[in-house]
Protein backbone atom coordinates (compact mmCIF):
# COMPACT_ATOMS: atom_id res chain seq x y z
CA UNK A 1 0.00 0.00 0.00
CA UNK A 2 1.56 3.87 -0.90
CA UNK A 3 2.38 5.47 1.81
CA UNK A 4 0.35 8.92 2.74
CA UNK A 5 0.54 11.89 0.98
CA UNK A 6 1.34 14.03 4.18
CA UNK A 7 2.53 11.15 6.40
CA UNK A 8 1.10 11.19 9.75
CA UNK A 9 -0.50 13.90 11.77
CA UNK A 10 0.35 15.33 14.51
CA UNK A 11 -1.03 17.15 17.76
CA UNK A 12 -0.53 21.08 18.29
CA UNK A 13 0.05 21.31 21.62
CA UNK A 14 1.73 23.98 23.22
CA UNK A 15 3.15 25.88 20.36
CA UNK A 16 4.53 22.52 18.96
CA UNK A 17 3.52 19.62 16.52
CA UNK A 18 3.72 16.60 18.97
CA UNK A 19 3.77 13.03 18.03
CA UNK A 20 1.03 10.57 19.14
CA UNK A 21 1.48 6.59 19.06
CA UNK A 22 -1.26 4.34 18.98
CA UNK A 23 -4.22 3.67 17.11
CA UNK A 24 -4.90 5.89 13.80
CA UNK A 25 -7.10 5.94 11.00
CA UNK A 26 -6.91 6.52 6.91
CA UNK A 27 -7.42 9.79 5.89
CA UNK A 28 -8.65 9.24 2.03
CA UNK A 29 -9.46 12.04 -0.76
CA UNK A 30 -13.28 11.51 -1.67
CA UNK A 31 -12.06 12.93 -5.09
CA UNK A 32 -10.04 10.50 -6.23
CA UNK A 33 -9.33 7.81 -3.13
CA UNK A 34 -5.72 9.10 -2.55
CA UNK A 35 -4.14 7.78 0.38
CA UNK A 36 -3.34 11.41 1.94
CA UNK A 37 -2.49 10.84 5.72
CA UNK A 38 -2.95 8.68 8.62
CA UNK A 39 -4.88 10.46 11.49
CA UNK A 40 -3.94 9.43 15.31
CA UNK A 41 -6.65 9.03 17.65
CA UNK A 42 -5.50 10.51 20.56
CA UNK A 43 -6.37 9.55 24.14
CA UNK A 44 -7.51 11.48 27.23
CA UNK A 45 -4.07 11.96 28.14
CA UNK A 46 -3.46 13.09 25.08
CA UNK A 47 -6.08 15.85 26.28
CA UNK A 48 -5.32 16.20 29.34
CA UNK A 49 -1.41 17.59 27.83
CA UNK A 50 -3.01 20.23 26.06
CA UNK A 51 -5.91 21.28 28.86
CA UNK A 52 -2.21 21.61 30.83
CA UNK A 53 -0.82 24.05 27.93
CA UNK A 54 -3.86 26.11 27.59
CA UNK A 55 -3.92 26.50 31.51
CA UNK A 56 -0.56 28.09 31.01
CA UNK A 57 -1.14 29.88 28.32
CA UNK A 58 -4.23 31.79 29.89
CA UNK A 59 -3.36 33.89 32.61
CA UNK A 60 -1.11 36.01 30.31
CA UNK A 61 -3.60 35.90 27.16
CA UNK A 62 -6.37 36.43 29.22
CA UNK A 63 -4.81 39.80 31.10
CA UNK A 64 -3.54 40.36 27.32
CA UNK A 65 -6.05 44.07 26.37
CA UNK A 66 -8.16 42.49 23.46
CA UNK A 67 -7.31 45.64 21.45
CA UNK A 68 -3.20 43.84 21.68
CA UNK A 69 -4.84 40.44 21.40
CA UNK A 70 -6.92 41.12 18.17
CA UNK A 71 -3.96 42.35 16.60
CA UNK A 72 -2.73 38.48 16.13
CA UNK A 73 -5.86 38.36 14.13
CA UNK A 74 -5.52 40.96 11.62
CA UNK A 75 -2.38 39.30 11.00
CA UNK A 76 -4.02 36.08 10.50
CA UNK A 77 -6.60 37.39 8.58
CA UNK A 78 -3.90 38.54 5.85
CA UNK A 79 -1.59 35.23 5.95
CA UNK A 80 -5.34 33.65 5.27
CA UNK A 81 -5.46 35.79 2.06
CA UNK A 82 -1.97 35.61 1.14
CA UNK A 83 -2.37 31.52 1.49
CA UNK A 84 -5.24 31.51 -0.29
CA UNK A 85 -4.66 29.18 -2.80
CA UNK A 86 -2.65 26.79 -1.15
CA UNK A 87 -5.51 26.43 1.75
CA UNK A 88 -8.33 26.05 -1.01
CA UNK A 89 -6.10 23.34 -2.44
CA UNK A 90 -5.88 21.16 0.48
CA UNK A 91 -9.87 21.70 1.47
CA UNK A 92 -11.09 20.32 -1.96
CA UNK A 93 -8.50 17.60 -1.34
CA UNK A 94 -9.52 16.35 2.15
CA UNK A 95 -13.11 17.07 1.52
CA UNK A 96 -13.82 16.40 -1.87
CA UNK A 97 -15.49 19.94 -2.58
CA UNK A 98 -14.72 21.92 -5.85
CA UNK A 99 -11.57 24.53 -5.73
CA UNK A 100 -14.10 27.15 -6.47
CA UNK A 101 -16.18 26.42 -3.57
CA UNK A 102 -12.90 25.78 -1.13
CA UNK A 103 -11.88 29.44 -2.34
CA UNK A 104 -15.56 30.85 -1.24
CA UNK A 105 -14.97 28.51 2.09
CA UNK A 106 -11.48 30.42 3.00
CA UNK A 107 -13.06 33.71 2.05
CA UNK A 108 -15.65 33.18 4.27
CA UNK A 109 -12.64 32.25 7.15
CA UNK A 110 -11.92 36.12 6.31
CA UNK A 111 -14.86 37.32 6.59
CA UNK A 112 -15.12 35.51 10.29
CA UNK A 113 -11.57 36.98 11.70
CA UNK A 114 -12.58 40.57 10.35
CA UNK A 115 -15.47 40.31 12.52
CA UNK A 116 -13.26 38.87 15.36
CA UNK A 117 -10.99 42.07 15.05
CA UNK A 118 -14.55 44.66 15.32
CA UNK A 119 -15.22 42.49 18.76
CA UNK A 120 -13.18 45.54 20.58
CA UNK A 121 -15.78 48.03 19.56
CA UNK A 122 -18.35 45.88 20.64
CA UNK A 123 -16.91 44.70 24.32
CA UNK A 124 -16.91 47.82 25.85
CA UNK A 125 -18.87 47.19 28.74
CA UNK A 126 -21.96 49.55 29.96
CA UNK A 127 -21.32 52.03 33.16
CA UNK A 128 -24.09 53.97 34.68
CA UNK A 129 -24.10 56.56 37.67
CA UNK A 130 -26.62 54.48 39.06
CA UNK A 131 -26.97 56.56 42.42
CA UNK A 132 -25.41 59.48 43.96
CA UNK A 133 -20.93 58.67 43.49
CA UNK A 134 -21.81 55.49 42.62
CA UNK A 135 -21.46 53.65 39.39
CA UNK A 136 -22.58 49.92 38.02
CA UNK A 137 -20.34 48.75 35.11
CA UNK A 138 -20.07 45.93 32.98
CA UNK A 139 -17.06 44.05 31.54
CA UNK A 140 -17.01 40.50 29.67
CA UNK A 141 -13.81 38.94 30.76
CA UNK A 142 -13.23 35.51 29.47
CA UNK A 143 -14.44 32.09 30.24
CA UNK A 144 -10.86 30.08 30.70
CA UNK A 145 -10.42 26.97 28.61
CA UNK A 146 -12.68 26.16 25.97
CA UNK A 147 -13.38 23.45 23.73
CA UNK A 148 -14.69 23.16 19.61
CA UNK A 149 -15.73 20.00 17.98
CA UNK A 150 -16.09 19.91 14.70
CA UNK A 151 -17.80 18.68 11.56
CA UNK A 152 -16.23 17.02 7.87
CA UNK A 153 -18.51 19.46 5.79
CA UNK A 154 -16.44 22.88 6.13
CA UNK A 155 -12.87 21.72 7.65
CA UNK A 156 -11.84 25.58 7.64
CA UNK A 157 -14.59 27.32 7.94
CA UNK A 158 -16.81 26.14 11.17
CA UNK A 159 -13.42 25.94 13.38
CA UNK A 160 -13.15 29.31 12.53
CA UNK A 161 -16.66 30.49 13.47
CA UNK A 162 -15.28 29.72 16.42
CA UNK A 163 -11.48 29.99 17.20
CA UNK A 164 -11.31 33.89 16.50
CA UNK A 165 -14.22 35.09 18.40
CA UNK A 166 -13.04 32.77 21.34
CA UNK A 167 -9.80 33.54 21.08
CA UNK A 168 -9.89 37.15 20.53
CA UNK A 169 -12.17 37.39 23.75
CA UNK A 170 -9.44 36.09 25.98
CA UNK A 171 -10.02 32.14 26.21
CA UNK A 172 -7.41 29.61 25.72
CA UNK A 173 -8.98 27.71 22.80
CA UNK A 174 -8.60 22.83 22.48
CA UNK A 175 -10.48 21.90 18.98
CA UNK A 176 -10.95 18.19 17.70
CA UNK A 177 -11.10 18.61 14.02
CA UNK A 178 -13.48 15.74 12.32
CA UNK A 179 -11.60 12.56 11.80
CA UNK A 180 -12.16 12.98 8.09
CA UNK A 181 -10.80 15.91 8.08
CA UNK A 182 -7.72 17.09 10.36
CA UNK A 183 -5.57 18.23 7.84
CA UNK A 184 -6.49 21.94 7.16
CA UNK A 185 -7.01 22.63 10.48
CA UNK A 186 -3.05 21.49 11.41
CA UNK A 187 -1.87 23.79 8.15
CA UNK A 188 -4.63 26.65 10.32
CA UNK A 189 -2.54 26.34 13.47
CA UNK A 190 1.06 26.86 11.74
CA UNK A 191 -0.83 30.12 10.15
CA UNK A 192 -1.61 31.16 13.96
CA UNK A 193 1.51 30.75 15.01
CA UNK A 194 3.04 33.20 12.58
CA UNK A 195 0.30 35.40 12.87
CA UNK A 196 2.22 35.88 16.68
CA UNK A 197 -0.55 33.82 18.52
CA UNK A 198 1.24 33.08 21.78
CA UNK A 199 1.77 28.95 22.91
CA UNK A 200 -0.61 27.30 24.25
CA UNK A 201 -3.64 29.72 23.34
CA UNK A 202 -4.61 27.41 20.25
CA UNK A 203 -4.49 23.43 21.03
CA UNK A 204 -5.56 20.55 18.79
CA UNK A 205 -6.12 16.88 19.80
CA UNK A 206 -7.27 14.70 16.81
CA UNK A 207 -9.20 11.94 17.38
CA UNK A 208 -12.53 10.44 17.13
CA UNK A 209 -15.60 9.69 19.41
CA UNK A 210 -13.41 9.17 22.44
CA UNK A 211 -11.70 12.76 22.20
CA UNK A 212 -15.19 14.34 22.78
CA UNK A 213 -16.33 12.24 25.26
CA UNK A 214 -13.01 12.98 27.11
CA UNK A 215 -13.78 17.08 26.33
CA UNK A 216 -17.20 17.13 27.85
CA UNK A 217 -15.95 15.06 31.02
CA UNK A 218 -12.71 17.39 31.81
CA UNK A 219 -12.83 19.19 34.88
CA UNK A 220 -10.24 21.85 33.25
CA UNK A 221 -12.52 22.36 30.16
CA UNK A 222 -15.69 25.36 30.86
CA UNK A 223 -17.20 25.72 27.47
CA UNK A 224 -17.99 23.26 24.90
CA UNK A 225 -19.26 24.03 21.19
CA UNK A 226 -19.99 21.21 18.96
CA UNK A 227 -21.38 20.94 15.37
CA UNK A 228 -22.22 18.21 14.16
CA UNK A 229 -25.59 16.09 13.21
CA UNK A 230 -28.29 16.09 15.67
CA UNK A 231 -27.71 12.38 17.34
CA UNK A 232 -24.08 13.59 18.43
CA UNK A 233 -25.25 17.36 19.17
CA UNK A 234 -27.67 15.45 21.54
CA UNK A 235 -25.04 13.26 22.92
CA UNK A 236 -22.78 16.15 23.46
CA UNK A 237 -25.05 18.78 25.11
CA UNK A 238 -26.14 15.99 27.53
CA UNK A 239 -23.00 15.29 28.80
CA UNK A 240 -21.11 18.27 28.83
CA UNK A 241 -24.20 20.13 30.65
CA UNK A 242 -24.88 16.94 32.92
CA UNK A 243 -21.02 18.26 33.77
CA UNK A 244 -22.07 21.36 34.10
CA UNK A 245 -20.29 23.26 31.31
CA UNK A 246 -21.67 25.69 29.08
CA UNK A 247 -22.56 24.30 25.51
CA UNK A 248 -23.39 24.92 22.25
CA UNK A 249 -24.29 22.24 19.84
CA UNK A 250 -25.55 22.91 16.62
CA UNK A 251 -26.96 19.84 14.92
CA UNK A 252 -28.27 18.58 11.56
CA UNK A 253 -31.16 19.92 9.15
CA UNK A 254 -33.76 19.65 6.54
CA UNK A 255 -34.38 23.20 5.13
CA UNK A 256 -37.41 23.96 2.81
CA UNK A 257 -38.12 25.79 -0.19
CA UNK A 258 -41.38 27.15 -0.58
CA UNK A 259 -41.62 28.37 -4.29
CA UNK A 260 -45.01 30.32 -5.20
CA UNK A 261 -45.98 30.45 -8.22
CA UNK A 262 -45.47 33.68 -9.40
CA UNK A 263 -42.02 33.27 -8.69
CA UNK A 264 -39.00 34.45 -11.05
CA UNK A 265 -38.54 31.15 -13.18
CA UNK A 266 -34.88 31.58 -13.80
CA UNK A 267 -33.85 33.32 -10.53
CA UNK A 268 -35.72 30.41 -8.56
CA UNK A 269 -34.38 27.88 -10.48
CA UNK A 270 -30.79 28.89 -10.37
CA UNK A 271 -31.16 29.24 -6.96
CA UNK A 272 -32.81 25.83 -5.94
CA UNK A 273 -29.93 24.20 -8.41
CA UNK A 274 -27.52 26.01 -6.31
CA UNK A 275 -28.55 25.09 -3.16
CA UNK A 276 -29.28 21.92 -3.28
CA UNK A 277 -26.21 20.83 -5.18
CA UNK A 278 -23.41 23.61 -3.43
CA UNK A 279 -20.99 21.51 -1.96
CA UNK A 280 -22.09 17.87 -3.17
CA UNK A 281 -25.27 18.76 -0.87
CA UNK A 282 -23.13 18.66 2.27
CA UNK A 283 -24.44 21.95 3.69
CA UNK A 284 -26.75 22.07 6.54
CA UNK A 285 -27.83 25.14 4.46
CA UNK A 286 -28.47 23.82 1.45
CA UNK A 287 -31.76 22.85 0.32
CA UNK A 288 -33.36 19.59 0.85
CA UNK A 289 -37.03 19.84 0.34
CA UNK A 290 -39.02 21.94 -1.85
CA UNK A 291 -42.52 22.40 -1.49
CA UNK A 292 -43.90 23.85 -4.92
CA UNK A 293 -47.33 25.71 -4.16
CA UNK A 294 -49.98 25.85 -7.21
CA UNK A 295 -48.73 25.50 -10.52
CA UNK A 296 -44.96 25.43 -10.61
CA UNK A 297 -44.13 22.86 -13.14
CA UNK A 298 -42.31 25.72 -15.68
CA UNK A 299 -40.13 26.35 -12.36
CA UNK A 300 -39.69 22.22 -12.18
CA UNK A 301 -38.47 21.88 -15.87
CA UNK A 302 -35.90 24.56 -15.16
CA UNK A 303 -34.64 23.26 -11.91
CA UNK A 304 -34.04 19.94 -14.04
CA UNK A 305 -32.05 21.82 -17.18
CA UNK A 306 -29.97 23.95 -14.21
CA UNK A 307 -29.69 20.26 -12.45
CA UNK A 308 -28.11 18.95 -15.58
CA UNK A 309 -25.98 21.37 -16.40
CA UNK A 310 -24.25 20.67 -12.51
CA UNK A 311 -21.38 17.47 -13.88
CA UNK A 312 -19.55 15.31 -11.19
CA UNK A 313 -15.67 16.35 -11.34
CA UNK A 314 -16.21 19.43 -13.11
CA UNK A 315 -18.57 22.09 -11.16
CA UNK A 316 -19.71 19.44 -8.79
CA UNK A 317 -17.77 17.71 -5.85
CA UNK A 318 -17.62 14.42 -4.44
CA UNK A 319 -19.14 13.23 -0.85
CA UNK A 320 -17.23 12.39 1.83
CA UNK A 321 -16.66 8.53 1.04
CA UNK A 322 -18.31 5.39 -0.66
CA UNK A 323 -20.71 4.95 3.26
CA UNK A 324 -22.35 8.24 1.85
CA UNK A 325 -22.58 7.51 -1.50
CA UNK A 326 -24.64 4.54 -0.58
CA UNK A 327 -26.35 5.99 1.97
CA UNK A 328 -27.71 8.87 -0.91
CA UNK A 329 -28.47 6.92 -3.67
CA UNK A 330 -30.85 4.21 -1.07
CA UNK A 331 -32.19 7.31 -0.41
CA UNK A 332 -33.28 7.72 -3.78
CA UNK A 333 -33.83 4.62 -5.00
CA UNK A 334 -36.15 3.72 -1.82
CA UNK A 335 -38.83 7.19 -2.76
CA UNK A 336 -38.50 5.75 -6.27
CA UNK A 337 -40.34 2.50 -5.42
CA UNK A 338 -42.80 4.33 -3.38
CA UNK A 339 -44.09 5.49 -6.41
CA UNK A 340 -41.88 9.36 -6.68
CA UNK A 341 -40.36 10.17 -9.93
CA UNK A 342 -36.65 11.08 -10.58
CA UNK A 343 -36.46 13.47 -13.01
CA UNK A 344 -32.94 13.86 -12.66
CA UNK A 345 -31.03 10.69 -11.79
CA UNK A 346 -26.92 10.93 -10.02
CA UNK A 347 -27.28 7.49 -9.10
CA UNK A 348 -24.04 6.07 -10.27
CA UNK A 349 -21.98 8.88 -11.19
CA UNK A 350 -18.09 8.32 -11.90
CA UNK A 351 -15.54 10.54 -13.18
CA UNK A 352 -13.14 9.23 -15.87
CA UNK A 353 -9.75 9.14 -14.76
CA UNK A 354 -11.16 8.98 -10.75
CA UNK A 355 -12.94 6.16 -10.70
CA UNK A 356 -12.00 5.41 -6.59
CA UNK A 357 -14.02 9.00 -6.09
CA UNK A 358 -16.95 9.25 -4.49
CA UNK A 359 -19.53 11.45 -6.71
CA UNK A 360 -23.25 11.51 -6.72
CA UNK A 361 -24.80 13.34 -9.84
CA UNK A 362 -27.35 16.47 -8.99
CA UNK A 363 -31.10 14.33 -8.65
CA UNK A 364 -34.22 15.88 -8.85
CA UNK A 365 -37.20 13.97 -6.96
CA UNK A 366 -41.31 14.90 -8.01
CA UNK A 367 -44.16 13.57 -6.62
CA UNK A 368 -42.78 12.99 -2.89
CA UNK A 369 -45.38 12.49 -0.25
CA UNK A 370 -43.95 14.22 3.16
CA UNK A 371 -44.29 11.05 5.00
CA UNK A 372 -41.58 9.35 2.81
CA UNK A 373 -37.62 9.15 4.22
CA UNK A 374 -36.48 11.96 1.39
CA UNK A 375 -38.87 14.16 2.80
CA UNK A 376 -38.29 13.79 6.67
CA UNK A 377 -34.50 13.39 6.63
CA UNK A 378 -31.82 14.77 6.37
CA UNK A 379 -29.62 13.16 3.03
CA UNK A 380 -26.76 15.66 3.25
CA UNK A 381 -26.21 15.00 -0.68
CA UNK A 382 -26.91 16.82 -3.98
CA UNK A 383 -30.61 15.72 -3.85
CA UNK A 384 -34.00 17.79 -3.71
CA UNK A 385 -37.28 16.14 -3.19
CA UNK A 386 -40.11 17.80 -4.43
CA UNK A 387 -43.72 17.92 -2.93
CA UNK A 388 -46.49 19.65 -3.98
CA UNK A 389 -49.44 21.24 -2.16
CA UNK A 390 -52.72 23.96 -3.12
CA UNK A 391 -51.90 26.68 -0.42
CA UNK A 392 -49.02 28.62 1.47
CA UNK A 393 -49.95 27.20 4.76
CA UNK A 394 -50.18 23.81 3.96
CA UNK A 395 -46.32 24.27 2.97
CA UNK A 396 -45.60 25.98 5.70
CA UNK A 397 -47.40 22.90 7.62
CA UNK A 398 -44.44 20.45 5.77
CA UNK A 399 -41.74 22.79 6.98
CA UNK A 400 -43.59 23.64 10.58
CA UNK A 401 -44.03 19.44 10.76
CA UNK A 402 -40.20 18.95 10.23
CA UNK A 403 -37.89 18.29 13.54
CA UNK A 404 -35.45 20.31 12.54
CA UNK A 405 -35.59 24.08 11.82
CA UNK A 406 -32.00 25.64 10.71
CA UNK A 407 -33.07 27.00 7.52
CA UNK A 408 -35.98 28.04 5.30
CA UNK A 409 -36.60 30.09 2.02
CA UNK A 410 -39.55 31.42 -0.13
CA UNK A 411 -39.33 32.56 -3.59
CA UNK A 412 -41.96 35.22 -4.58
CA UNK A 413 -42.54 38.31 -5.87
CA UNK A 414 -45.15 38.97 -3.90
CA UNK A 415 -43.83 40.94 0.00
CA UNK A 416 -47.07 40.08 1.77
CA UNK A 417 -45.90 36.37 1.04
CA UNK A 418 -42.83 36.90 1.96
CA UNK A 419 -43.43 38.49 5.75
CA UNK A 420 -46.00 35.60 6.23
CA UNK A 421 -43.35 33.19 5.61
CA UNK A 422 -40.96 34.82 8.02
CA UNK A 423 -43.44 34.71 10.34
CA UNK A 424 -44.43 31.48 10.48
CA UNK A 425 -41.76 29.18 9.06
CA UNK A 426 -40.20 27.47 12.43
CA UNK A 427 -36.78 28.03 11.24
CA UNK A 428 -34.02 30.04 12.80
CA UNK A 429 -33.06 31.44 9.38
CA UNK A 430 -35.24 32.28 6.57
CA UNK A 431 -35.06 33.45 3.16
CA UNK A 432 -36.52 35.01 0.50
CA UNK A 433 -35.63 34.75 -2.67
CA UNK A 434 -32.43 33.57 -1.08
CA UNK A 435 -31.41 29.23 -1.40
CA UNK A 436 -28.88 29.95 1.03
CA UNK A 437 -30.10 31.97 3.50
CA UNK A 438 -26.72 32.48 6.14
CA UNK A 439 -26.45 35.80 7.74
CA UNK A 440 -23.23 37.70 7.02
CA UNK A 441 -21.43 38.82 9.97
CA UNK A 442 -22.35 41.05 12.33
CA UNK A 443 -25.51 39.17 11.96
CA UNK A 444 -25.32 35.86 13.76
CA UNK A 445 -25.98 31.79 12.81
CA UNK A 446 -27.92 29.55 14.64
CA UNK A 447 -30.69 27.20 13.86
CA UNK A 448 -33.88 26.15 15.94
CA UNK A 449 -35.34 23.13 17.10
CA UNK A 450 -33.70 19.95 16.72
CA UNK A 451 -30.66 21.91 14.96
CA UNK A 452 -29.34 23.77 17.89
CA UNK A 453 -29.19 22.79 21.61
CA UNK A 454 -28.29 25.67 24.20
CA UNK A 455 -28.49 29.40 24.32
CA UNK A 456 -27.27 32.33 21.60
CA UNK A 457 -26.06 31.92 18.15
CA UNK A 458 -22.09 30.36 17.34
CA UNK A 459 -21.02 33.49 15.49
CA UNK A 460 -21.99 37.11 15.50
CA UNK A 461 -22.38 39.46 17.96
CA UNK A 462 -24.03 36.78 19.25
CA UNK A 463 -21.28 34.36 19.85
CA UNK A 464 -20.39 37.01 22.44
CA UNK A 465 -22.28 36.02 25.15
CA UNK A 466 -21.05 32.42 24.90
CA UNK A 467 -17.44 32.84 25.28
CA UNK A 468 -17.78 35.46 27.84
CA UNK A 469 -19.42 36.09 31.49
CA UNK A 470 -20.82 39.47 32.79
CA UNK A 471 -18.68 40.87 35.73
CA UNK A 472 -20.86 43.62 37.08
CA UNK A 473 -19.04 45.95 39.33
CA UNK A 474 -21.08 49.15 41.76
CA UNK A 475 -18.19 51.47 42.69
CA UNK A 476 -18.13 54.46 44.98
CA UNK A 477 -15.20 56.16 45.44
CA UNK A 478 -16.49 59.42 46.96
CA UNK A 479 -17.64 59.07 50.87
CA UNK A 480 -18.65 62.42 50.88
CA UNK A 481 -21.49 61.94 48.28
CA UNK A 482 -23.34 60.85 51.72
CA UNK A 483 -26.00 57.95 51.81
CA UNK A 484 -28.29 57.97 48.89
CA UNK A 485 -31.23 55.82 48.04
CA UNK A 486 -28.93 52.70 47.28
CA UNK A 487 -25.75 53.81 48.15
P1 LIG B 1 -20.98 14.05 13.10
O1 LIG B 1 -22.02 14.38 14.10
O2 LIG B 1 -20.87 12.64 12.64
O3 LIG B 1 -19.53 14.45 13.65
C1 LIG B 1 -19.28 15.72 14.22
C2 LIG B 1 -18.20 15.56 15.30
O4 LIG B 1 -18.68 14.66 16.29
C3 LIG B 1 -16.91 14.97 14.75
O5 LIG B 1 -15.82 15.70 15.26
C4 LIG B 1 -16.92 13.52 15.24
O6 LIG B 1 -15.64 13.06 15.56
C5 LIG B 1 -17.77 13.58 16.50
N1 LIG B 1 -18.56 12.36 16.71
C6 LIG B 1 -19.11 11.55 15.78
N2 LIG B 1 -19.82 10.55 16.37
C7 LIG B 1 -19.71 10.74 17.71
C8 LIG B 1 -20.23 10.05 18.87
N3 LIG B 1 -20.99 8.98 18.75
N4 LIG B 1 -19.92 10.55 20.09
C9 LIG B 1 -19.16 11.63 20.22
N5 LIG B 1 -18.64 12.32 19.16
C10 LIG B 1 -18.91 11.88 17.94
O7 LIG B 1 -21.20 15.04 11.85
P2 LIG B 1 -20.47 15.03 10.45
O8 LIG B 1 -20.92 13.84 9.67
O9 LIG B 1 -19.01 15.27 10.61
O10 LIG B 1 -21.06 16.37 9.81
C11 LIG B 1 -22.29 16.42 9.12
C12 LIG B 1 -23.42 16.87 10.02
O11 LIG B 1 -23.09 18.13 10.60
C13 LIG B 1 -24.72 17.07 9.28
O12 LIG B 1 -25.77 16.57 10.07
C14 LIG B 1 -24.83 18.59 9.17
O13 LIG B 1 -26.13 19.10 9.03
C15 LIG B 1 -24.20 19.01 10.44
N6 LIG B 1 -23.76 20.40 10.38
C16 LIG B 1 -24.52 21.31 11.04
C17 LIG B 1 -24.17 22.65 10.99
C18 LIG B 1 -25.01 23.68 11.69
O14 LIG B 1 -24.63 24.81 11.69
N7 LIG B 1 -26.14 23.33 12.28
C19 LIG B 1 -23.03 23.04 10.29
C20 LIG B 1 -22.27 22.08 9.64
C21 LIG B 1 -22.64 20.74 9.70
Amino acid sequence: MASPKYGRLKNFVGGEFIAVDGRSMPIISPLDGTLLAEMPCSSAADLDKAVKAARQAFPAWSKTPIKERVQVFFRYRHLLETHMQELAALVSEENGKTLGEAVAEIEKCVELTEFATSLPQLVTGEVLEVSKGVECRTEHPPLGIVASIVPFNFPAMVPNWTMPNAMALGNCMIIKPSEKVPLSLSRLAALLQEAGLPEGVFNIVNGDKEIVEAICDHPGIEAVSFVGSTKVAKLVYQRATHNLKRCLALGGAKNHLLVMPDAKPEMTAQNVAASMSGCAGQRCMAASAMVGVGDVDHIIQRICEEARRIIPGRNLGAVINAESKERIERYITEAEQQGARVLVDGRGATVPGKEKGTYVGPTVIDGVRPDMAVAREEIFGPVISIMRVDTLDEALAIENANPYGNAASVFTQNGGYARYVIDHASAGMVGVNVGVPVPREPFSFGGWNESKFGVGDITGKSSIEFWTRLKKSTIKWNPEAGINWMS
